[in-house]
This record gives structure tokens, sequence and C-alpha cells, in this order.
């Protein structure tokens, strides 16, 4: 994987919460205050922008600008927490080039407990992390099996936590103020993370 992959990826994440932008936010809808859909979409719109105005010679200084964009363009939770996944990202890659699939996994487990720690949310709360800690167990143990692999087990497990917690209680984030009505219903978070895993394996193996 190189900085030219990496944008792919990023693209293509990008075009994949434009067009579920209105679902996410129906999601959010149910159990938030019907903006992640919006937020996501206003974020990754700008960097598109940035990737289009701005060559980057290192993965690590791509994520950066990415994780600044995220944190100052998108009000809501959703923003630094996905701001912080870059970041945390982009710091695990410095001086990696190309990334192999071995680094791309620290790299994701940094990104993911980034997440974790900004938002303090633990297993089971019914958010985020609970899909993007599934996928970056899931990556590690297929990782031996080469980037491709790793990548599509990722998604998968990313899409098996979100659909696991959504009979649960949420108990963190907006979703928390509603107690059991949040039971039964899909996380939006949770499924915006899901495509950022399922671009992934779509664009970087
Ligand atoms: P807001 O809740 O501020 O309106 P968004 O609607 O953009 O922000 O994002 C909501 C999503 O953010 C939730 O579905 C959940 O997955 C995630 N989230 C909220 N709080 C946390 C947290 N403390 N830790 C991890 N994820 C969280
Ligand atoms: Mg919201």
């Amino acid at each position: 994987m190189t900085v030219e992959t990496f944008g792919a990826w990023l693209r293509e994440f990008a075009a994949a919460i434009h067009a579920n932008a209105a679902l996410l936010t129906e999601l959010d809808s149910a159990i938030g205050d019907a903006d992640h859909g919006t937020n996501i979409d206003r974020g990754m719109a700008a960097v598109v922008a940035v990737l289009d105005d701005t060559t980057f010679d290192s993965a690590d200084a791509l994520f950066k600008k990415v994780g600044m964009t995220l944190v100052s363009s998108v009000g809501g939770a959703s923003g630094p927490l996905y701001g912080t996944f870059f970041l945390r990202l982009g710091a695990a890659l410095q001086g990696a080039d190309p990334v192999d699939a071995t680094t791309f996994g620290v790299a994701l487990r940094a990104g993911v407990q980034g997440v974790q720690a900004r938002g303090k949310a633990e297993l089971d709360d019914k958010t985020m992390y609970d899909a993007l800690a599934a996928a970056a167990a899931a990556y590690d143990t297929a990782a031996d099996q080469g980037i491709a692999a790793a990548l599509a087990a990722a998604a998968t497990a990313a899409a098996e936590g979100r659909d696991r917690i959504t009979p649960l209680v949420a108990r963190k984030g907006r979703a928390s103020y509603l107690g059991e009505r949040s039971a039964g219903h899909q996380d939006p978070g949770a499924t915006s993370a899901t495509l950022l895993l399922e671009t992934a394996a779509a664009a970087l193996s």
C-alpha cells in the first residue's frame, strides 16, 4: 500500500458515505439527532477537496491532514472520533512506504484504540467502536494470509459487529439518552465504520 492507494481508499469511503448519507441520517433520526449522514458526508467532502488540492509525500502526512480536516469540519461526536482514528493511523505509519500488511494491522489497531481513548466507549456500549474493534481483531487473525484476506475478514467482522449490537441498549453518545428505547435500532456510527472497512477491502487489496 502506498500514499496513492490510501488516497483511493479515502475517495471510495467518501463516495460510499455520500451514497449512504440518507440512510445514516435516518438511522440517527431513530436514536440520535438525525445528522450522522450529513456530518460525515460534509467531513469526507472536505477530505476529497484536500486530496484534489494537495500531493502528499507520505501516508502519515496524508492521514494527519485527513484527521485534522475531519476534526475541524464535522460537528458532532463522530468528527473527533473519526479524526482521531486517522491521526493515530497516520502516526503509526510514519516511515513506512510502501506499507505492508503487518504494519497496516498495527496502524489499524492504533486508530481503533484512539477512538476508544477519545470516546471512552467499551465493548457493547453500542457505538462505532464495536464495529472497529471487531474489524481490528479479525484483521490480526487473518494478517498472515496477506492484505486481501485480512481486509476482507476485517470488513466482514465490522458488519457482524454492527449487527451484533443492534439489540443492545446504548451506553455512550446521544443514543444512550434513550435508555431501553435504543435497543433494536442499528447504530449509525457502526454503520459508517463498516463502510470504512468495506471500502478499505475494495481499495487496498
Ligand atoms: P452526534 O451524536 O454528536 O450527533 P453523530 O450523529 O455524527 O454525532 O455520530 C453518532 C455516532 O457516533 C453514534 O452512532 C456512535 O456510533 C458514535 N459515538 C457517539 N459517542 C461515542 C463514543 N463516546 N465513543 C464511540 N463512538 C461514539
Ligand atoms: Mg447525530
